[in-house]
């Protein structure tokens, strides 16, 4: 099923279709995903959005963020239920199954019976999917989303509803527009978002004007404490420990962001962050660029992760928060030197 043609045909028929973002999902990832089912929806197909896990209460306005089904490992028939029943497996906003955890090798059963389409901008794709929409020059997955309505000629079905979901990755994946992956495209798909008649203010203070005092606090605290900068490497890190998740009482989406304001600082070119604990035992690692520096190659060389050019993530196991510090600083003054 390598041309979209033959796909078009087989989602002529309602059809149940299971839709997974990746782990930890993020705006992109969430919105993309049911950006997709509300569209699926509207031609009878039967579609539940599938996630390897929970979500930031900041996405929670999502519309259909309350039919999200969420793996639950003391539940894993649910999941696998699901996917034994479905026709089709959507896969978006990653391109290789290690990025959804338990579910990987859950949809890796289903590989040979089941129509498996992927949509995604990451690179290090794997091959697993049928039919593939896969750009890493798009500004997000949810932009690939509107291209799959495109060529499915089906724009003008998209909705307020469809609208603010693929929005909410746009505006997210691209900074509120500011990175360079922005094309005259990705502004134009705005537009067309835009054009439903969305409320594309109420969408920003959605998604941003959400702080809470204590994460006012403990941005203040990271700015003060964490923030450690390696000039001649032009580059500036933070560290989150396991104190400051208790002190701070963090939640799951309470660091977004906060990588970039190394970024902000004159000169400094790589930024990362190292967080003690999140999620589970090791560390986990964002990185972020300006320029051609890519923090995916290595985020993937050295940290068992990935991502994009400009941002990536990845997480190393079995040593401490300064050992994952000291091992970055290695790998930089290797890399530039
Ligand atoms: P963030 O730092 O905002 O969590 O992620 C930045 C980008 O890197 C996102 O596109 C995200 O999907 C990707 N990314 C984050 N963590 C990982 C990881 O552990 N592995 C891979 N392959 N990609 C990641
Ligand atoms: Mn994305």
């Amino acid at each position: 099923m390598h041309n979209f043609n033959t796909l078009k045909e087989f989602l002529e028929e309602p059809r149940k279709v299971v839709i997974i973002p990746h782990t930890k999902p993020d705006a992109d990832a969430i919105g993309s995903a049911l950006g997709l089912s509300w569209y699926l929806r509207k031609s009878e197909h039967k579609t539940t959005v599938l996630s390897p896990n929970d979500y930031p209460s900041f996405l929670h306005w999502m519309p259909g963020h309350e039919e999200v089904e969420v793996y639950d490992k003391d539940n894993p028939e649910k999941a696998e239920q699901l996917l034994d029943e479905a026709d089709a497996i959507f896969c978006v906003d990653f391109s290789a199954l290690s990025r959804i955890d338990e579910l990987g090798p859950m949809v890796e059963k289903q590989l040979s019976s089941k129509a498996i389409v992927m949509i995604d901008h990451h690179r290090g794709r794997q091959e697993f999917a049928d039919y593939e929409l896969w750009d890493i020059d798009a500004a997000a997955a949810a932009q690939l989303v509107y291209e799959f309505i495109d060529l499915d000629e089906g724009t003008q079905r998209i909705d307020q509803r469809i609208a603010a979901c693929l929005y909410a990755g746009i505006v997210t994946d691209t900074g509120s527009f500011k990175y360079p992956s922005v094309s005259s495209r990705t502004l134009r798909i705005a537009a067309a978002l835009k054009d439903t008649g969305l409320d594309t203010a109420r969408l920003y203070n959605l998604i941003y004007d959400n702080n809470t005092e204590t994460r006012l606090r403990f941005l203040g605290h990271c700015l003060k404490e964490n923030l450690t900068f390696w000039p001649e490497l032009n580059t500036g890190i933070f560290t989150v420990s396991q104190d400051d998740r208790e002190e701070y009482k963090l939640q799951s989406g309470d660091t977004e962001g906060l990588v970039n304001y190394a970024l902000s600082v004159n000169g400094i070119k790589i930024a990362a962050i190292f967080k003690e604990k999140d999620e589970r035992d090791g560390v986990k690692i964002s990185f972020r660029s300006l320029g051609d520096f890519s923090v995916a190659d290595l985020a993937s060389e050295h940290f068992n992760g990935g991502g994009h050019k400009n941002a990536a993530g990845g997480r190393v196991d079995g040593i401490t928060i300064e050992e994952a510090v000291a091992k970055f600083k290695k790998v930089l003054e290797e890399k530039l030197k």
